[in-house]
C-alpha cells in the first residue's frame, strides 16, 4: 500500500503582523519581536500539523499588497494568518486583501494575557492595541465581503490553537484540491440524479478537474499485471485480513482473491499513471473486469484516493478533501451511504454501508476478506472486506449541485455499537444515531437536498467541513442538535435568495 496523502507538514500558513509607523522604530522593533515569538510558538505546536512562517511585519500599502501577490504564487502556502498586534489603520490592507487568492484566518490575539493593573500606562496601552486594532481589520475584511475565519483568545490557549490547526487542515485540503485530478471510470450510474452536476462549475469552486474514461483504458492496465505481483499482493491480503476459508492458499475459491488483485494492480496503475487522486466507478459498466472493484476500492481509499460509486465524482472529491483534512489525525474517513434503517416511535438508527466500497480506516478490529454474491452487476462474486465501525462522534458531509450553486449538507452522528451480531451481513458497515433525533435529522437533509453518498468521519468536526466550506464559497447546511426543522427551512430559504 501506498499512502498517497499530502506531507501536511511541508505546506505552510504565512504569519504576517499588522501595524503603523506612527509608533517609532523602537514600539515597531516590539511588535516585530512579539510576532516572532507567537509566530515560532504556533509552529512548535502539534495541533498545528503545518509550517508557520513569520513574515517581516506590515505597515505600509505596498508591503501589504507585495505579501499577497507572494502567497497567490507560493506553491507551498496555503493560508495567512493575520494579526493585528497594533492598530495598523485598514486603508493600507484594501489592495491586498483584494488579491489575495489564498485563504484568511484572522487572529484576533493579544501578545500579554492578563492587564498589569498596577502598573500599567500609556505604553503598555500603545503596544497592546489588538482589541481595536482588530476591529479596524475586520470591518476592512466584511467591507470587502472577504470570506475568513476570525479566532479570538490568547496565543497560549490550547483551544485557540486547535482552532487555528482546524482551519490549516481546511486550508490544506483546498490547496490539494487546485491542482486534483479525478478519473471518472464509465460515467453515470444511469437515470441517477445526485450524482450528476456541473464539473465546470465545480472546477471553478473547488479547483478540481473530472474527466471520463472508458473501461478500456482501465483494463488495459489490469492485463498486463504479472502473475508474480499478484502473488505478492494476495499474500499481502492473507497477512493483513483474516481470510475467509475459501480465500485462503489452496481454497476453493483463491482464483477469485487473485483476479481482485489484478484489479487492485490495475487500477493502481491506472491512477498512478496520470496522478489522479480520486475516481469513480459503476455496476452498470464493467465489461472485461470480471468482478466490481470491492476490496480494491477500499485500499485504495485506505490509501488516501477519493472514491465514489455509481459515478459520484462530487463524493469522491469530498472523499479525497476529508482524507487530506483529516491526514494523520485518530479515526478513518470513508465514502458511506445511507443503507437502512432501524425505526422506533422515537426515531431510530442508520445502518450505513455500500455494497462493498467502505474504507477499512474506519475498521474496528482486523477486517475479514470475504466473498459473497452481489446481486447487481451480473458479474463474479466480488471480494471485500467486512468489519464493523467503533462507538464514538462523526460526521457525515455531502456537496450537491443545486443548478446555480452547490451546497454542502453535514449531520452530526454517534456510531453506535449494534444490538446483537450482524453475521449475516457481507458487508463493512457503521450503526449510527443521528443528532438531534432521525426524524428531524432526515427531513433536514431531504429538505436541503442532500445525497445518499455523504464521506464518513470519526477523524473530522463540524468545525473542519465550515472552514472548509467558507474558504471555497459554499452553502453549509449543519444538520446537529441544535437543528429545529423550521428554522433550518428559513435557512435553506436564505440560502436560495442570497446566490445568484
Ligand atoms: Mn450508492
Amino acid at each position: 500500500m501506498t499512502n498517497i496523502l499530502p506531507q501536511l507538514e511541508e505546506l505552510e500558513i504565512w504569519f504576517i503582523t499588522g501595524s503603523q509607523h506612527l509608533y517609532g522604530e523602537v514600539a515597531l522593533a516590539q511588535v516585530a519581536d512579539h510576532s516572532n515569538q507567537v509566530a515560532a510558538a504556533l509552529d512548535a505546536d502539534p495541533q498545528i500539523p503545518v509550517k508557520v512562517v513569520f513574515k517581516p511585519i506590515l505597515t505600509r500599502p505596498e508591503e501589504v499588497r507585495q505579501v499577497m501577490l507572494e502567497a497567490n504564487a507560493s506553491s507551498n502556502c496555503i493560508g495567512l494568518v493575520a494579526w493585528m498586534h497594533t492598530f495598523s489603520p485598514a486603508k493600507m490592507w484594501i489592495n491586498g486583501l483584494k488579491v489575495l487568492q489564498k485563504p484568511l484566518l484572522h487572529l484576533h490575539t493579544q501578545f500579554n494575557a492578563a492587564l498589569p493593573w498596577s502598573t500599567i500606562d500609556m505604553d503598555f496601552m500603545n503596544l497592546n492595541q489588538s482589541a481595536h486594532g482588530g476591529r479596524e481589520f475586520g470591518f476592512m475584511c466584511s467591507r470587502l465581503r472577504l470570506a475568513r475565519k476570525v479566532v479570538v483568545g490568547h496565543w497560549e490557549d490550547a483551544a485557540v490553537r486547535q482552532q487555528i490547526g482546524v482551519w490549516s487542515r481546511a486550508a490544506a485540503a483546498k490547496h490539494d484540491l487546485q491542482t486534483a485530478r479525478f478519473a471518472r471510470i464509465g460515467d453515470n450510474m444511469r437515470e441517477v440524479a445526485v450524482t450528476e452536476g456541473d464539473k465546470v462549475a465545480a472546477q471553478e469552486t473547488f479547483g478540481f478537474s473530472v474527466n471520463g474514461y472508458g473501461l478500456g483504458d482501465v483494463t488495459q492496465f489490469m492485463e498486463t499485471v504479472s502473475y508474480s505481483d499478484i502473488d505478492r499482493l494476495c499474500i499481502e491480503y492473507d497477512e493483513a485480513y483474516v481470510m475467509a476459508d475459501v480465500l485462503t492458499h489452496g481454497g476453493a475459491r483463491r482464483q477469485s482473491l487473485r483476479d481482485a488483485a489484478r484489479i487492485e494492480l490495475g487500477l493502481r496503475a491506472f491512477l498512478e499513471s496520470e496522478g489522479f487522486v480520486g475516481y469513480t466507478d459503476t455496476f452498470e459498466n464493467l465489461h472485461d473486469i470480471k468482478q466490481l472493484p470491492g476490496i480494491a476500492s477500499q485500499r485504495l481509499m485506505a490509501d488516501g484516493y477519493g472514491f465514489g460509486a455509481e459515478g459520484d465524482w462530487k463524493a469522491a472529491a469530498m472523499v479525497r478533501a476529508a482524507k487530506v483534512m483529516a491526514a494523520g489525525l485518530p479515526g478513518g474517513t470513508s465514502f458511506m451511504e445511507d443503507y437502512t434503517y432501524h425505526l422506533t416511535p422515537n426515531g431510530g438508527q442508520v445502518l450505513g454501508s455500500h455494497m462493498l466500497e467502505i474504507c477499512p480506516t474506519i475498521a474496528a478490529g482486523r477486517p475479514s476478506c470475504e466473498i459473497h454474491a452481489l446481486g447487481i452487476g451480473g458479474k463474479e462474486d466480488p471480494v471485500r472486506l467486512v468489519f464493523d465501525t467503533p462507538e464514538g462522534p462523526a460526521v457525515n458531509a455531502t456537496v450537491v449541485d443545486l443548478g446555480n450553486r452547490f451546497r454542502m449538507v453535514l449531520n452530526e452522528v454517534d456510531v453506535v455499537r449494534p444490538p446483537e451480531p450482524l453475521g449475516k451481513l457481507p458487508v463493512a458497515r457503521a450503526l449510527w444515531e443521528a443528532k438531534p433525533d432521525l426524524k428531524t435529522a432526515a427531513a433536514a437533509w431531504i429538505y436541503a437536498g442532500g445525497s445518499h453518498h455523504p464521506v464518513f468521519s470519526q477523524a473530522l468536526t463540524t468545525e473542519h467541513f465550515e472552514d472548509f466550506a467558507e474558504m471555497t464559497g459554499v452553502e453549509l447546511v449543519v444538520i446537529d442538535a441544535e437543528t429545529r426543522l423550521r428554522d433550518l427551512k428559513n435557512q435553506l430559504l436564505l440560502g436560495d435568495l442570497r446566490k445568484e
